[in-house]
């Protein structure tokens, strides 16, 4: 008897991981409109690669917000562990850094990503590229454009991996969102994302580009340690990025927010060191070890009239954020398949047989790991659910 022919769309992480599970029960293809498989998950390896987190589990599942509950059952059905020992598999060894999160040694996506495909290759997977998915025909065929025409395809079971909207020039741009009624989907919105700030002349001109190396930020009640980036439109980098969230929600709501950074945040505002060493404004913030963008960052709230004594300015410093930067910068996306579209086996209601997975559902996670970690465990779940449907 022949075998079921699956599709899988998005040859992004979520979809190679479904075409793995499925191998063993199914004649797979993969399409995806790029020329080459998951451009984003190589660009992910470019920073150094995050895999996932060790933290423990029901810590970890809170990254998710919301959606938790929506992803509770598959991250625990391939968790953190189970993802570690795939790469491991995979010839690339992974390790905790300091921050908890886990990386490959070799910190790149690019020989994770060759062994991956070869194994995927020995398991029978095909793959076609530059097959640019363009909705269902009126039979439910797949319609695919391709440089010869369009083509297309009728499958047992479909898994869409599309991926969100963020950096769309990797192939993920959102744009399957028209194949969908609009009750289906929520519009996307940038996730992991810095923020536009009115800076002087003087501070863009000078500091943009330059990191500001262990501060916190502030936002609702949230510290966050780490670093950000003075941007010429605003500002970047990892604290931005992990309060961004409900950064975004409150400027949504109800306009630009400000949030605090701390300069200094291994000392108490009691000991900064501030004296001595002459009386210029400049002086005292570089005895206060101050790195040069961290203190023009305190004199431009000067200049600004913000009044409070310097002490205070520099362990909670004022920064007025004035809007979200656009999905192109933004590391992942916000929105997508709403879940009341799918079932819990990830199946879309109303297109039985076919099942989305990945950054296209709507979840969003702070960077740490934690993107990769619901993709893939997403992609396993979808896959799961896919075998059950062909026994069916
Ligand atoms: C700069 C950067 C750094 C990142 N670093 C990390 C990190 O260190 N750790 C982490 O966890 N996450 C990281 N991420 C996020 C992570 O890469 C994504 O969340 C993940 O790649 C999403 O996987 P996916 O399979 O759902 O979608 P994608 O990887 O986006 O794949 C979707 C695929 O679908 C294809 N496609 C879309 N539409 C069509 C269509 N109509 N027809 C055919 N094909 C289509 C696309 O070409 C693409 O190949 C980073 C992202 C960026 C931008």
């Amino acid at each position: 008897m022949s075998r079921p022919l699956l599709a899988i769309i998005g040859a992004g992480p979520a979809g190679l991981i479904a075409a793995e599970h499925l191998a063993a029960v199914a004649d797979v293809h993969i399409f995806d409109r790029m020329a080459a498989p998951a451009r984003k998950f190589m660009l992910a390896g470019r920073g150094g690669l995050n895999l996932t987190h060790s933290e423990p589990l029901d810590r970890l599942l809170l990254r998710y917000r919301n959606a938790a509950p929506s992803l509770r059952e598959a991250i625990r059905a391939f968790p953190p562990e189970a993802l570690r020992a795939w790469a491991d598999g995979l010839g690339a060894e992974t390790f905790v850094g300091t921050s908890g999160r886990v990386f490959p040694k070799v910190m790149k996506a690019s020989p994770l990503l060759r062994a991956w495909l070869t194994r995927l290759g020995g398991l029978g997977v095909t793959l076609h590229t530059r097959h640019d998915w363009a909705g269902w025909a009126e039979d439910g065929a797949l319609r695919f454009n391709t440089a010869d025409g369009e083509k297309r395809v009728t499958a047992r079971a479909t898994l869409l991996a599309l991926g969100g909207a963020s950096w769309p020039r990797l192939g993920a741009d959102g744009s399957w969102m028209r194949f969908f009624d609009a009750d289906e989907v929520a519009p996307f919105q940038p996730s992991n994302m810095g923020f536009h700030v009115a800076w002087s002349d003087h501070l863009r001109n000078r500091f943009a580009g330059q990191p500001l190396k262990r501060i916190a930020a502030t936002f609702g009640g949230q510290t966050v340690r780490g670093e950000a980036t003075i941007a010429d439109w605003g500002i970047e980098g990892g604290v931005i990025y992990t309060l961004s969230a409900p950064i975004r929600d409150a400027i949504t709501a109800t306009g630009p927010v400000e949030i605090t950074l701390d300069l200094r945040p291994d000392l108490p505002e009691s000991a900064l060191p501030l004296g001595g060493g002459g009386k210029s404004l400049s002086n005292l913030l570089r005895n206060a070890g101050l790195t040069p963008p961290a203190a023009a960052l305190v004199q431009e709230a000067r200049h600004a009239g913000v009044t409070l004594p310097l002490p205070k300015l520099i362990k909670a410093l004022p920064i007025r954020l004035e809007r979200p930067a656009g999905l192109e910068r933004a590391i992942s996306s916000a929105g997508g398949v709403r879940w009341g579209a799918v079932g819990r086996n990830f199946m879309l209601h109303r297109h039985p047989g076919v099942f989305a997975a990945g950054e296209m559902l709507d979840w969003e996670a702070p960077t740490g790991g934690y993107l990769l970690q619901g993709c893939l465990s997403s992609g396993v779940a979808a896959a799961e659910a896919m075998r059950n449907w062909l026994e069916q």
